[in-house]
């Protein structure tokens, strides 16, 4: 097996290796071009203790150095050079309490989560595989290094990884493993935010973004998005659907691009609906309010996994809206943007058409061809550079000033009329028409 390593990887490796220490490319960087996959990053695993590296390099940054690690800065680009180790016990079940270092390669590698991770690679040795990894890549099998069972005491997070890394690269669960997950999967309770979300979001924005099914049946959102659970065990029965509200979500997600903030939003959209659901006499289900409700559950849980504001704020704007059907008038579509933003409308439209996409075909050509009207009455207000916020209107606070109107908020109260004036037609934009209904009090 032969690895094309990049050249500062290369250099690394030979100027550890001429001072006497062992120093290997190592775990998802040789899965990854095993596979014929760009890695993300490259690690690097060696002998050498960190002053050992750091004394080599005169750009080092000390990103984890009680776990051993270095980060080589080569122009631009960092390369994390870890120093062999053992891990000690995880009585947290989250950090090693302590790690040792050592000076074997196979003790290194043993540590390691997933016998596909768990490979190194160097040009003088070769491939480095004592678990099977090659084996597991052919056949496209997670499967734990060592007893599974005891390899997710020491860390829970493992179990969400297991299916992150079957979901990113299309592979099943082995049997031991996934028996293991199913037993244990409750200890990711224990686990922090910050890891949880980083997981969640590499499987969701996945070419496998249905794999969250494994996570169902495995008993892993019981622990991390209870949420989800509820929503797999809320049927919906309305011609426009044919899928309960769990299963619907997953086929949304499949119908939306794999950026973060637009799979949260599918993952989330229908968050709201077990909580507003009801049944009429005929057995319909409604869920009436649905959006507002999943908003701020959304808003809820992803402060909870830790988010950040911005992607909170995109994901609770687009479950707020992603309901409304307005007639396809550029009245209308004015209206929708005014509230929602010329930055996130483009996306409201691509959740709307995922949404659809997850509904029975009862009526969608009808539902597409409404969406492609909203499209283009977008497309013509941008164009045609239509005001649709205060910041675009012809008048602003100092123009109402000297117009009379008092300092303090009755301006901005005035600047909002304003706003629903010309949303209304966009031709009133002009500095005296709308002077002349601040004079003549009409606003
Ligand atoms: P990615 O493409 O997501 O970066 P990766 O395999 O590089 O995948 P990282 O989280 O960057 O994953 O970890 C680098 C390597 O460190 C892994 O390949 C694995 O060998 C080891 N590793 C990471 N996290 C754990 C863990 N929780 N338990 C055991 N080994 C781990
Ligand atoms: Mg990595």
């Amino acid at each position: 097996m032969k690895i094309t390593l990049p050249q500062n990887v290369c250099k690394i490796i030979s100027d550890l290796e001429s001072r006497g220490f062992e120093a290997f490319a190592v775990g998802g960087c040789v899965r990854d071009s095993i596979l014929g996959r760009t890695p993300e990053d490259w690690d690097i695993t060696t002998s050498a203790r960190p002053e050992d590296v750091k004394a080599i390099y005169r750009r080092t940054i000390d990103t984890g150095i009680e776990h051993g690690t270095v980060k080589v800065m080569m122009g631009d680009e960092g390369y994390e050079v870890t120093t062999y180790r053992i891990d000690g016990e995880y009585s947290d079940m989250r950090h090693p309490d302590r790690v040792e270092f050592t000076v074997s390669l196979e003790e290194d590698l043993s540590r390691r989560d997933f016998t596909i991770n768990a490979m190194a690679y160097n040009e003088s040795r070769g491939l480095v595989d004592l678990f099977g990894g090659m084996e597991d890549l052919r056949s496209g099998v997670i499967r734990c290094v060592g007893e599974s069972g005891e390899r997710f005491n020491e860390d829970a997070l493992r179990m969400f990884r297991a299916v992150r890394f079957a979901a990113q690269l299309d592979f099943s669960i082995d049997k031991d493993t996934a028996e293991a997950i199913r037993e244990l999967s409750g200890n990711l309770k224990n686990i922090s935010a910050e890891r949880i979300q980083t997981e969640l979001v590499k499987l969701i924005t996945s070419s496998h973004p249905e794999r969250i099914r494994d996570c169902y049946e495995m008993g892993i959102t019981a622990a991390v998005l209870p949420e989800f659970d509820v929503m797999m065990k809320t049927p919906q029965n309305h011609m426009h659907h044919m899928y309960d509200v769990g299963e619907h979500t997953i086929k949304v997600m499949e119908n939306v691009l794999p950026s973060k903030v637009m799979r949260l939003t599918a993952l989330l959209h229908d968050v709201g609906k077990p909580a507003t659901g009801t049944v009429d006499e005929e057995g319909y289900t409604h869920f009436k309010g649905h959006p507002n409700v999943g908003a701020e559950m959304a808003a809820g849980i992803l402060r909870r996994l830790k988010f950040d504001n911005d992607s909170i704020h995109k994901v609770k704007t687009l479950i707020k809206w992603h309901d409304v059907r307005p007639d396809a008038t550029e009245k209308n579509i004015r209206r929708l943007l005014s509230k929602v933003g010329e930055d996130l409308f483009p996306l409201l439209l691509d959740i709307k058409y995922g949404d659809i996409l997850g509904q029975s075909d009862y009526m969608r050509e009808e539902k597409l061809a409404i969406l492609s009207d909203y499209r283009r009455c977008f497309e013509k207000i941008i164009s045609e550079k239509q005001c649709f916020t205060i910041k675009d209107l012809a008048v602003d606070g100092h123009d109402l000033m000297d117009a009379g109107i008092p300092a303090g908020v009755e301006i901005g109260e005035k600047l909002k009329s304003l706003l629903e004036i010309v949303l209304e037609d966009p031709a009133r934009n002009k500095k005296d028409v709308l002077l002349s209904y601040i004079k003549e009090g009409l606003c």
